[in-house]
């Protein structure tokens, strides 16, 4: 087992290829409520069967006139012919006459702008007002946010409460979405306790329980956990077959480097296929991919910064291509280090890190100072990742890679 040490290490981006490239998506298909889909990811293009709004509509609390009937120069006075509050019926207006309009209601035929009602004065006659408003002057025509026959949401996204309002602005109140990943989670390691129990010595708390359960709800996923699961071989056998005949992806937390207490990686062998293992990112060396019969698996390190920079990485971009969504790597800002990074590795590093002001209005990237992986602090302090290539230093002053989490988790 020990000689799998001298594997190469595979590239971080010939990795991320191989993982997303061997994903299938989840195809299950499910009409659902407008406010239960929202996190879910849609599963059909969504084209509008209306225009919106369905006709020219006042965008003003005002008058509707036809400008043909305005004065040459000077006040204009024309007397009221009806009135329309929104969600009425407006008549055509009648010549040389202006109908009282309110913001969304129907614009009558034969007008062609609406004056503010701040900008005419009101007596027995009807209005008068000096203004000249060009046609259109606050009519928003039919059609104006959407037309007939357009998508207005696309396969794939993830509905955000604006995709959702869009979806009812045309009148729907379903969409068709993708049902959620189903993901198993366990996690290894005779030292773990559970929080809220005492806590004996040589024992830690149990955080990536926690940590996996917050991206993986953030993520819209359908959680499968199976808890602790204890440093023997066949508690780690049970508890993957287990996983699996419940998930279409089971992700677990340590026992994957190549210590005589690391199981794993073993259970996987035995009951399926182990991809890699070898990853060259630092934190995060040892991350097991797998597949047993048509469930992914992927194994995480233990140290909990390896737990969120993995899952952030890797964990991300799987899970996203099960959910049917199109898969981007995420877009790194320039931005000046504030920090200097002397040592070189061979390992990609991401870095934990913060932007920070300086001086008048420049932004500048700094690092937590202990990057150590079972810093858990520092995945706290920071807002993403400054991604250093392999075998670069850093100066401060330096352009380097900032990642904003908020990137992985749109
Ligand atoms: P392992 O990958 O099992 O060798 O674990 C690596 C390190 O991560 C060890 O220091 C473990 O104690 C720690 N670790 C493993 N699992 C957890 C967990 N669920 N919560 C907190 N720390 C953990
Ligand atoms: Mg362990």
């Amino acid at each position: 087992m020990n000689s799998c040490d001298t594997t190469p290490l595979l590239p971080y981006d010939e990795a991320l290829l191989q993982l997303t490239g061997a994903i299938t998506p989840v195809a299950r298909i499910v009409e659902t409520e407008l406010r239960q889909a929202l996190g879910s990811v849609l599963a059909r293009s969504i084209e509008s069967e209306i225009d919106v709004p369905g006709c020219a509509m006042s965008a003003m609390d005002g008058y509707a006139v036809n400008t043909a009937d305005l004065a040459a120069e000077g006040l204009t006075r024309l007397p009221l012919s009806q009135r329309i509050p929104a969600g009425g019926v407006a008549a055509a207006l009648a010549a040389g006459s202006a109908a009282r309009i309110f913001t969304g209601a129907p614009v009558p035929q034969g007008a062609d702008a609406v004056i503010m009602q701040e900008q005419v004065e009101v007596d027995e006659q009807g209005i008068r007002f000096e203004s000249r408003p060009s046609g259109g002057s606050n009519i928003r025509p039919a059609g104006n946010d959407i037309r007939r026959g357009t998508t207005i949401l696309e396969k794939g996204c993830r509905l955000r409460a604006q995709d959702i309002g869009l979806a009812a602005s045309v009148g729907l109140n379903s969409l068709p979405v993708f049902e959620a990943v189903k993901v198993g989670m366990f996690f290894t390691g005779d030292e773990l306790v559970e929080p809220g129990q005492a806590l004996a010595p040589g024992k830690i708390y149990d955080s990536n329980r926690y940590t996996l359960h917050g991206l993986l709800a953030s993520m819209g996923c359908e959680i499968v956990d199976l808890g602790l699961v204890g440093d023997t071989l066949e508690a780690t056998v049970e508890a993957m077959s287990r996983a699996c005949a419940e998930a279409d992806l089971v992700v677990t937390c340590g026992g994957v480097s190549v210590g005589e207490e690391d199981y794993v990686r073993a259970a996987i062998e035995r009951l399926g296929e182990l991809r890699m293992w070898r990853i060259g990112i630092k934190p995060g060396k040892p991350l097991a991919y797998g597949q047993i019969e048509g469930t992914a698996f992927m194994g995480l390190p233990g140290n909990p910064v390896s737990v969120f920079a993995t899952f952030c990485l890797f964990v991300v971009p799987v899970i996203q291509v099960m959910q049917g969504r199109a898969w981007r790597k995420p877009v790194s800002l320039p931005v000046v280090a504030d920090f200097d990074w002397p040592t070189p590795d061979s390992r990609r590093e991401f870095l934990r890190a913060r932007l920070v002001r300086q001086g008048s209005d420049e932004a500048v990237v700094q690092i937590y100072p202990n990057q150590d992986s079972g810093v858990l602090t520092s995945t706290v302090w920071a807002d993403g990742f400054v991604e250093i290539a392999e075998n670069k230093t850093v100066r401060a002053g330096d352009l380097v890679s900032y990642l904003p989490f908020a990137q992985f988790f749109g």
